[in-house]
Order: C-alpha cells, then structure tokens, then sequence
C-alpha cells in the first residue's frame, strides 16, 4: 500500500528504529513511547486492522506474538511483566492502518487500561 506509513517504514522508504526484520515481520520503536520499552510489531504484508483478517493469516499473526516474546527477552523485560495492545478500529484508538502489536515494559501497568 504506498500510502501506508507502516508499509513506508517496513520497505525503508520512511526510515525508522528498527529492532528486527525478516521476510515476513518488522520490528520498530514507536515514535511516541509511552513506556520505556515500546515496540511495534507489525506484517510486512497490508493487513489494515485485526477486523479485516482472514482465516489464511492466522499462522501470521501467531508469529508476530511469538516475535513479541523474543523482543521482550532481548530488551530484557520479561521478568518484571509486559503488555501487549492491538487497537482495533478508531474508537479502541488504533490510529495507523496497517496491524501492529504494541509492546510495552519497563514500567508497571494498571487495569483496565483507559
Ligand atoms: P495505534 O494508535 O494503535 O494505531 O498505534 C500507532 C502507533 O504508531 C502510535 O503509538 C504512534 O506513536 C506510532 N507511530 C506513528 N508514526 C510513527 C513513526 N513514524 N515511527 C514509529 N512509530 C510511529
Ligand atoms: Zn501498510
């Protein structure tokens, strides 16, 4: 999608804080961090929101979890706890369409989230 700013940075067209790419999946740091650790996850495939997944990208979007449990370990996270948060649609506060897991730590959490 040449006007997704996610697809942008996944390609290098937009440059961003890359911690991870593969074939399939890239790793950023949000530009806005809203914890000391937050990461986005995202399909280098266009999938603009989790209501618009198909049954096919199942095995996708399970990678793109266990990736997120990598980035914890690798940040070192993982022993004081972390969130991750996929907004869906503009009233949950998703904002970018193209999916992305948010990876949050290094702080606590409160629940339920605002
Ligand atoms: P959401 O509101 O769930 O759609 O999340 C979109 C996230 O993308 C927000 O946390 C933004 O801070 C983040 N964001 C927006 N533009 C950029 C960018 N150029 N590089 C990294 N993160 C970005
Ligand atoms: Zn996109």
């Amino acid at each position: 999608m040449a006007e997704c700013l996610f697809c942008k940075i996944a390609s290098g067209v937009i440059p961003g804080d890359l911690v991870y790419q593969d074939d399939e999946i890239v790793a950023f740091r949000d530009i806005n961090p809203q914890a000391p650790v937050h990461i986005l996850i995202i399909p280098r495939e266009h999938i603009p929101a989790v209501d618009c997944l198909e049954d096919r990208q199942a095995e996708l979007i399970g990678r793109l979890f266990c990736k997120a449990r990598d980035i914890a370990r690798q940040e070192g996270i993982e022993a004081g706890g972390y969130r991750l948060v996929v907004n869906n649609g503009a009233g949950a506060g998703q904002t970018v369409l193209h999916v992305h897991v948010h990876l949050l730590g290094g702080r606590s959490f409160h629940w339920p989230p605002g």
